[in-house]
């Protein structure tokens, strides 16, 4: 499915969210790596999806009207076998209505465990001065925490992205902090450039989130996304 076709479909049902299936579909036509996220209606088919994937799997709700799914219990990671995902799958459901009884949801998205890297995130947002800015930083208690994140204004180039890399304050962390694996940082900034570049030509977008994006020595991936239309 091309962009517009996942943008269309979403304004036809008069929604502004997009699953985070139709945002990595998004995404990754915009040419950023996301985890191979498919949608599975029931418990018969995330078990089946869950083999045709490859074990371990991640597990999500999966639901227009739920956008933080953690919250809601709906993610169950590191799933070994067709027992843990039937599992799993009741968890998530129960929890989901429980949370949200409103909600209408269309089942669960199943994707392979994604091999663990530095967790940061990417994202756009619309500034009323700048128009949109993407926006780079180190995920978890670092953003939600520290605030340790950067800005770009639309469009960028890969100094750009450079820069805005470099001003995060945790940025050591990238370099192979105490053993840990490094971060490519220019695989990163091609990334940020990428991003940038279709905000840039795709009119309509309020707001991206790319969180957690893991970063490896030799590459990233895009493990959860969510795309907020105007
Ligand atoms: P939320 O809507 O709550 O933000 P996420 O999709 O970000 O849900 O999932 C919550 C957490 O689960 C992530 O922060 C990440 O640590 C982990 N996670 C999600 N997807 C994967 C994956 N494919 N591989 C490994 N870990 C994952
Ligand atoms: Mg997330």
């Amino acid at each position: 499915m091309n962009i517009e076709d996942i943008f269309n479909k979403a304004r036809e049902e008069k929604r502004t969210v997009l699953t985070e299936i139709e945002a990595k579909q998004a995404l990754t036509a915009a040419g950023l790596n996301c985890s191979d996220t498919r949608l599975a209606a029931d418990k018969a088919q995330a078990a089946a999806l869950s083999e045709e994937i490859g074990y371990p799997v991640v597990l999500k709700i999966s639901s227009v009207d739920i956008t933080h799914k953690s919250d809601a219990g709906g993610v169950k990671v590191n799933l070994k076998d067709k027992a843990e995902v039937e599992q799993a799958y009741d968890n998530i459901m129960k929890s989901a209505q429980a949370a949200c009884p409103d909600a209408q949801i269309e089942g669960v998205s199943v994707q392979g465990m994604a091999r663990p890297g530095i967790e940061i995130i990417m994202g756009m947002i619309r500034d009323a001065n700048f128009g949109p800015v993407v926006m780079f930083g180190l995920g978890g208690v670092f953003v939600e925490i520290l605030k340790d994140v950067s800005f770009g204004v639309v469009p960028i180039d890969k100094n750009d992205a450079a820069e805005m890399i470099a001003e995060i304050k945790g940025k050591k962390l990238l370099s192979g902090y105490r053993g840990q694996e490094p971060a490519d940082i220019s695989y990163l900034e091609d990334m940020l450039v990428k991003l940038s570049d279709f905000v840039d030509k795709t009119p309509g977008i309020a707001e991206i989130d790319m969180n957690p994006v893991f970063a490896w020595n030799d590459g990233a991936v895009v493990v959860d996304a969510r795309i907020i239309l105007e």
